[in-house]
């Protein structure tokens, strides 16, 4: 058996490969932007060809400055940014349109006119989603209704469908020279076109949006020992490796942390902010404004479901501060100028640049900065943008114990913003319960390939992958529970204040 274990993480900002050992230690790293195309308020692009030659070029600058070769990793994992929609021609390998991501709120309308006549209902019940802008069904229709030609072609067998985990697994196993068109169940069960029970695409769910079942891929679990395809020598992994997991992001950071068993969570905060909560083999549907969600399924076994509170903007409104903005010049900076000021000084920032998702799903909400005057400085705003990520999070814990049960003894966390300390500090403060960061802080891509190796036997069983899970650094609350409750009563009233904004 080789040594390593290898994961592409195609994510909304970057793209990364990583590589890991038994220990699920991570052993390289190499990670790239691409570039975020903003073309009108509330759309957001990516380019799909920039992001396939990001990801093959982060593979192989990993390959090149370890001097491993393919035959030194056992298995690839792929995961990615769920929901963005990529439509591209097989054929060419060219794509109709860039890819629409998943922030991205230009099928608001779509989504509307599903709720309005009893289609909504049905969704919720089969999908376990709600209809939003934010899933990817709406984005396919707005691209086979939008772009000149796409929908003829897909009876031609030109056009398909993918989110990123299909289009780099199509692009690894060889393009338009037999690639694969294949995603998993976690993705399936992000487009509002799958049902949950079922792990098949919906006829009637397809009618909905119109999109005809030929051009989409073919649904598998996340792990599969049979492989879904193997990478190429000519490719940017220079041989054959067998590509045996795909798991979208958060799914993959369930993983990662080794939340196998029920009552077990986790939340990542990235771009935008994702607690997951491992409901075990059986669905429970939210009555306060949760996702139901597949967690992952691996091999044969039953698929094990997720409740998932999804928040859009938490990270990106740190990038918003320093590409928007310009009080910081780069996101670390952030905590920086927090730090001086001892408090929020009465200022409230509520991002909801895409409306807000879980638990308010208000597509009609926008931005606000509340509670501004005369003493307040960029320090105060750079403060309450870290509040604001902490915030929506307590919302959504709220959420999540009302629906489970489940009270949070610890919070389990990672992605890019965990390594603001100020940031985690309040997180703890403003939920009153510890925070805990593990070791590897890349959970997602570890996640992935945990899933990869798992189905070649590198690893015999999810009680070892816990085994490897140890914490890097606890945060506990200081804060009296009168401070708690005043400033989460300021953050509910500020919440409001971005409501209706675009009625
Ligand atoms: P994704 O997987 O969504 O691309 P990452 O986990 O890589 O996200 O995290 C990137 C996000 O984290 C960016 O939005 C960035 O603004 C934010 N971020 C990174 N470092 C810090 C920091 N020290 N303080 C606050 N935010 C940070």
């Amino acid at each position: 058996m080789p040594d390593f274990v290898g994961a592409v993480d195609q994510g909304t900002t970057s793209t990364r490969f990583m590589i890991f050992d038994h220990d699920g230690a991570e052993y390289a790293k190499y990670q790239l932007e691409h570039e975020q195309i903003l073309p009108r308020a509330g759309w957001v692009e990516h380019n799909p060809i920039e992001i396939w030659t990001r990801t093959a070029a982060v593979i192989q600058t990993t390959l090149q400055r370890t001097r491993l070769h393919h035959s030194d990793l056992a298995a690839l994992g792929v995961t990615n940014q769920r929901e963005t929609t990529v439509v591209w021609n097989p054929r060419t390998g060219r794509p109709y349109y860039n890819a629409i991501v998943w922030q991205d709120t230009r099928t608001d309308r779509i989504a509307a006119a599903l709720e309005r006549d009893g289609r909504g209902q049905v969704i919720r019940d089969r999908t376990g989603l709600r209809p939003e802008a934010y899933f990817s069904g709406g984005k396919i229709q707005w691209i086979l209704e939008n772009v000149d030609g796409v929908r003829e072609a897909v009876d031609r067998g030109e056009a398909v469908f993918g989110n990123t985990d299909t289009w780099t697994l199509w692009n690894l196993t060889g393009g338009v020279n037999g690639g694969v068109h294949i995603t998993d169940v976690t993705n399936a069960s992000r487009t509002m076109l799958m049902d949950l029970d079922t792990l098949d695409w919906d006829d009637e769910l397809l009618s909905f949006f119109g999109i005809p079942r030929a051009m989409l891929p073919e649904i598998r679990p996340s792990a599969d020992p049979s492989h879904y395809g193997v990478t190429l020598g000519y490719g940017p992994v220079g041989g054959e490796v067998p590509i045996t997991a795909i798991l979208g992001d958060q799914q993959a950071a369930t993983v990662g942390q080794v939340c196998f068993s029920p009552g077990e969570a986790k939340n990542t905060y990235g771009t935008g902010n994702f607690l997951l909560l491992n409901t075990g083999t059986s669905r429970v549907r939210s009555e306060s404004g949760l996702l139901t969600t597949v967690a992952y399924k691996f091999g044969d076994q039953p698929a094990v479901y997720a409740l998932e509170g999804s928040i859009a903007v938490t990270g990106s409104a740190v990038q918003w501060l320093r590409d928007q903005l310009h009080i910081i010049t780069s996101a670390p900076q952030s905590e920086t100028l927090a730090r001086q000021v001892p408090d929020n000084g009465g200022v409230y920032f509520v991002p909801a640049f895409s409306g807000l998702f879980a638990p308010y799903w208000r597509a009609d909400a926008r931005g606000a900065i509340v509670g501004l005057s005369r003493y307040n400085t960029d320090a105060h705003i750079a403060r309450a943008t870290l509040e604001a990520i902490c915030y929506q999070s307590r919302d959504v814990v709220e959420a999540m114990q009302r629906d489970s049960g489940v009270v949070l003894d610890v919070l389990r966390v990672d992605g890019g913003v965990t390594s603001n300390d100020l940031c985690m500090q309040l997180q703890s403060d403003i939920l009153g319960v510890p925070v805990s960061r593990p070791t590897v802080s890349e959970t997602t891509a570890l996640g992935a390939a945990y899933a990869a190796g798992l189905a070649v036997g590198y690893w015999r069983d999810t009680t070892e992958l816990r085994t490897h899970w140890a914490e890097d650094r606890r945060w506990e609350p200081t804060w009296t529970q009168e401070q708690r409750e005043e400033g989460y009563a300021g953050w509910k009233k500020a919440v409001t204040k971005s409501f209706a904004w675009l009625d």
